[in-house]
């Protein structure tokens, strides 16, 4: 009789050596691709430089378009077979991750050290970057124009950069602290010096450690201390990611929420050899503080290049029915049970690493509050596309009801009326300067969205 009952698997359960080895490859390339990119500048530029190997221009004339918005948000699509007007199918993800940022004026000199000030950008546990190897990435942009790429603490010669924490000894009233109370912000200060500037008669420096950070700066790259007013300069772990376990079966790496599914996303999005609809990728910035700006979900940047690509392509169909026949995969991570925190997970409706990229219905929080809750029909197109390839794949909710939830630029691909669902592995820690997923997701990741762009 057949089992009438659901229930989701390891994909490692179906996976002979051969299998494994091929899951292994693929996951060493997204290694080198997440060790090489850690800020939303670095990612948008490796997927641009990828896709224009790949034949793909700024020339609207040419089957293949990509074009950037401010070095932080890319669009890229590609003729179908069928027309423009009966819809295309989009990926999207976005290529910033949570972090520590310089403020405009960071540098200080006190008690024997020169600091950097920092805001953190997106969600964090502060404690979490304390006491930890960090490297620094970003622009300066100079008075004229030039820009000015800095990146140090990643190569084994460079120096890194640390917050130092405090010591338990004198932790008496942290510790019994909450955490919002016991890690402020102001304290998050990067250690940038030591050595005061080498002395030159009688002369005597203010801050001589501030002055000689300065003079090293000036040095190597040309900037004085009001070029950083006009700078994006990023704190992130220093350092590659990495297998982790004795079976290498897990990726443990920095700012794997989402560059995870902008790798999957592109790789797949390459791979498709004649889709049937035109198929797009989209990658977005700023999605961890909310998604507004001009390089984010909630700006018009989509529309326009939908708008573009109608008038050279399809000029006699309009955006409403371009829009309406289209589909979306809103691509970001979603939390695996984690195995020490099992209580906060309702297991039932959770993800576990391993068997697959997880599909959410519906994100939000406080009874589906701020959902796009995607439509059962949808749901069921893609549960058929994905039974053909026999790719596994698992349906989930982030956490129990009350416990919180989670928002992601489903909503601003809804707002067109396009069937919208979100998609991706699921993580453990997210969020944290050391992000795990699973061998096994990451390429499976691959194959549902490739199957989704060739359906
Ligand atoms: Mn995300
Ligand atoms: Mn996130």
């Amino acid at each position: 009789m057949e089992d009438l009952a659901y229930k989701t698997k390891s994909i490692w359960e179906n996976c002979d050596t051969k299998k494994q080895k091929e899951l292994h490859e693929f996951a060493k390339h997204y290694v080198k691709f997440l060790s090489e990119n850690k800020t939303e500048r670095e990612c948008i530029s490796s997927a641009l430089e990828k896709l224009q190997e790949a034949g793909f221009s700024d020339d609207l004339k040419n089957n293949k378009y990509v074009t950037v918005l401010h070095n932080k948000s890319l669009f890229a699509i590609r003729k179908g077979k069928k027309d423009l007007s009966e819809g295309f199918h989009v990926v999207t993800a976005h290529a910033d991750s949570p972090r520590l940022d310089f403020k405009q004026n960071p540098l200080l000199e006190t008690v024997g050290v020169a600091q950097a000030k920092t805001h953190y950008y997106g969600g964090i546990w502060k404690y979490q970057w304390l006491a930890r190897p960090l490297a620094i990435h970003g622009v300066v942009i100079k008075q004229d124009g030039e820009v000015v790429n800095i990146v140090i603490g990643e190569k084994a010669s460079d120096p890194v950069f640390t917050i130092s924490d405090l010591l338990p000894h004198l932790g008496k009233e942290q510790v019994t602290q909450t955490v919002a109370k016991a890690f402020p912000a102001e304290k998050l200060n990067i250690l940038i010096g030591h050595c005061p500037l080498a002395k030159k008669g009688k002369e005597k420096e203010e801050n001589p450690i501030k002055a000689h950070v300065l003079q090293l700066l000036f040095k190597k790259y040309g900037i004085k201390e009001e070029d950083l007013l006009s700078a994006e300069i990023q704190v992130v772990p220093a350092g590659e990611a990495r297998f982790v376990g004795l079976d290498s079966a897990l990726v443990g790496g920095y700012g794997q929420d989402d560059r995870i599914c902008v790798y999957t996303a592109l790789k797949a999005f390459l791979e498709v050899e004649e889709p049937e609809h035109a198929i797009c990728l989209m990658l977005w910035d700023k999605e961890e503080i909310g998604s507004e700006g001009t390089t984010g979900a909630s700006s018009r940047f989509f529309e326009y290049c939908i708008q573009d690509v109608i008038a050279a392509w399809s000029p006699k169909t309009t955006l409403s029915k371009v829009m309406l026949h289209s589909r979306a995969i809103s691509a970001d991570v979603h939390a695996a049970i984690d195995p020490d925190w099992q209580e906060l997970h309702e297991k039932q409706n959770s993800s576990i690493i391993g068997r697959g990229p997880t599909i959410c219905k519906f994100t939000g929080s406080g009874g589906k509050y701020g959902a796009n809750d995607a439509h059962p029909e949808y749901v069921a197109w893609l549960r058929n596309i994905f039974a053909e390839k026999e790719i596994p794949w698992q349906m989930a909710a982030l956490g129990k009801v009350d416990h919180g939830g989670g928002g992601t630029v489903a909503l601003f691909l809804a707002v067109y009326g396009l069937n919208t669902i979100d998609m991706g592995p699921s993580l453990l820690g997210m969020h944290s300067p050391f992000e795990i997923s699973s061998v096994a997701d990451i390429y499976y990741t691959k194959e549902a969205y490739k199957a989704f762009y060739q359906a």
